[in-house]
């Protein structure tokens, strides 16, 4: 059986089983817990509690007891209220979902309640409304990032640092840590904000920044949905440009890859976006880039041979208005010609900011067209010091992939100096780190396309990782235990616990990351 599943019906006959009282609760739990509070939005159930049982990740399914549609911030800070003061003997959970994207279940409440942000980010005015002042703009949590830019972009504005995939809700990454090829520069989605509103797992509306309570505010930041649901952000900006040169180029080498992309991450004049891929068995790969991108030498490109080997493709734009378009070709070919990429694979295409910002729900459209969007995703997430990404690559892609892989991987370095270590996001210990993402879909039940053979890899890559003192962290972690968590957390983990402690100390708030229990919390809290 698939570790999800065993992980799923093991929660089930945990919640059912565990402690004297617990039981799954149903509508009627609900209804007679929470019917009296008085919303401006509504609970939902049937249909809704279906769809909240589902996510991206498309391997765990758990039925929430209710879906709440918040009219407004006070109808959440009502029901988690209500849930708080129903003290520890109520098997009642309440979980945020953003846009349901996360991979194993992290946005689902078992018998809980699923509070569905977007509907807050929808219900418009008031404390929901997006408004843009002062060079930041203050967000619903539900919102989406691709509505955000657009509002932002009819000031001329835009947030600074993104995620490569728009359709993710302001809550929901920054629950996590939101990562893209501009967090070189302005670090993560996490550094880049400068207020939250949040619901605490005691029901109190606080409002934090670095100054102003800034435990909750940091605790926040990548904390996995534990301290407080996010209803409110206020998100730095800066001036958008209208245009993006967009470009590709290959390497044979992994060392020279790299050190052009950390030589690129360090630079004082650098590109503005900066990313890359690793290209395991294609064929014909810059015949498939001609669809969007243009070869800079046709004659070169077209003789170029992908064939069989192991290629990787730094991916990287220049921002410009279209009276700087001379200048932005001096920047980017001075850039361009400190590096060594095989010189007959450089491609560029010039695109809209916003074109490039939403470029992965093009692919989305395409695959939901050929019916590839909807399959499980038993995706891989690792952030890898720079002082062992060699021997990782060595082994994972000399060996464990070499034959087969079933999705896109992501390979980029970026600054540690960037990211802020009061957050609740677990990073490796070096200057330098990599996110590495294999991007897995499996649209078949069996073989080379299934879950079970894309999981056999992963565990292979995570083994190695672990008996190789390879230093790796997981981001967006699946992990099923508290032992998982504390070692995950390791020296950070007193914090963490502490911050649970006091924001959520019925561990009432994302049962779906699996790391505090609502039943196992010491008595005496
Ligand atoms: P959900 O999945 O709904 O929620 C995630 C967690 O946060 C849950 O535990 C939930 O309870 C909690 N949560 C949700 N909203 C709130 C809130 N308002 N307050 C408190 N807690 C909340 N990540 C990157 O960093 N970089 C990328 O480039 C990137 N690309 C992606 C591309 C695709 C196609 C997909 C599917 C995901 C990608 N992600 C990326 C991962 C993304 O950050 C996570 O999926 C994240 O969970 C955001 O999704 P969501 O808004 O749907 O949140």
């Amino acid at each position: 059986m698939k570790p999800s599943i065993v992980y799923c019906l093991k929660l089930l006959l945990l919640l059912a089983l565990g402690g004297v009282t617990m039981h799954v609760p149903d509508e009627d739990t609900v209804v007679a817990s929470l019917g009296s509070l008085r919303l401006d939005g509504h609970f939902g159930f049937g249909h809704d509690a279906h769809a909240a049982a589902r996510d991206f990740g498309n391997r765990c399914s758990l039925l929430p007891a209710a879906v709440l549609h918040p009219g407004s911030v006070s109808d959440i800070a009502a029901t988690v209220r209500r849930v708080f003061l129903l003290g520890r003997h109520s098997p009642l959970t309440v979980a945020a979902r953003g846009h349901g994207h996360s991979l194993l279940g992290q946005s689902q409440a078992a018998g809980g309640i699923v509070v569905k942000m977007e509907s807050l980010a929808a219900a418009g005015g008031g404390d929901t409304a997006m408004r843009v002042h002062g060079g930041h703009v203050d967000v619903p949590g539900g919102e989406l990032w691709i509505n955000v830019l657009r509002e932002t972009l009819k000031h001329g504005l835009a947030p600074r640092s993104w995620t490569d995939y728009l359709h993710l809700t302001v809550g929901g990454t920054l629950s996590n840590a939101g990562v893209s090829g501009q967090a070189f520069r302005h670090g993560p989605q996490v550094s880049n904000v400068n207020q939250l509103e949040i619901v605490t797992g005691r029901g109190d509306l606080v409002t934090c920044s670095p100054e102003e309570n800034s435990d909750l505010f940091y605790a926040a930041l990548g904390g996995l949905g534990q301290f407080g649901i996010i209803t409110r952000a206020r998100i730095a900006l800066e001036p958008a440009p209208k245009m993006v040169r967009w470009i590709r180029v290959l390497y044979s080498d992994f060392e020279t890859f790299t050190e052009d992309q950390e030589m690129l991450i360090t630079a004082e004049k650098s590109f503005d976006y900066i990313e890359g891929f690793v290209i395991i068995n294609r064929t014909g790969i810059l015949n498939n880039w001609r669809t969007s991108f243009k070869p800079q030498d046709p004659v070169q490109a077209s003789q170029f041979q992908s064939d069989g080997r192991v290629l990787y493709c730094l991916e990287l734009t220049k921002n410009f208005n279209h009276d700087e378009a001379d200048i932005m070709e001096q920047e980017v070919g001075a850039l361009l010609s400190r590096l060594r990429y095989i010189s007959s694979t450089l491609f560029y295409t010039d695109v809209t900011y916003l074109e490039f910002l939403d470029r992965v729900h093009t692919s989305e459209l395409k695959l939901r067209a050929q019916g590839l969007w909807d399959v499980p995703h038993p995706w891989l997430n690792l952030l890898i010091p720079r002082s062992t990404i060699h021997k990782f690559a060595k082994e994972v892609f000399g060996k464990i992939l070499k034959d087969s892989n079933n999705g896109p991987i992501l390979l980029y370095p970026v600054n540690r100096t960037k990211w802020d270590n009061r957050t609740s996001v677990v990073i490796p210990d070096e200057e330098i780190f990599y996110l590495v993402g294999f991007l897995s879909s499996a649209p078949s039940s069996s073989g080379h396309g299934s879950v079970e053979h894309a999981m056999n890899l992963n565990n292979q890559i995570v083994d190695f990782c672990e008996k190789n003192g390879v230093g790796m962290k997981q981001y967006l972690a699946p992990y099923t235990t508290q032992q998982q968590w504390k070692a995950h957390f390791g020296a950070r983990w007193e914090t963490f616990e502490r911050r649970k402690h006091t924001y959520d100390p019925l561990a009432i708030l994302a049962p779906g990351q699996r790391i505090f229990p609502k039943a196992s919390l010491p008595m005496s809290l």
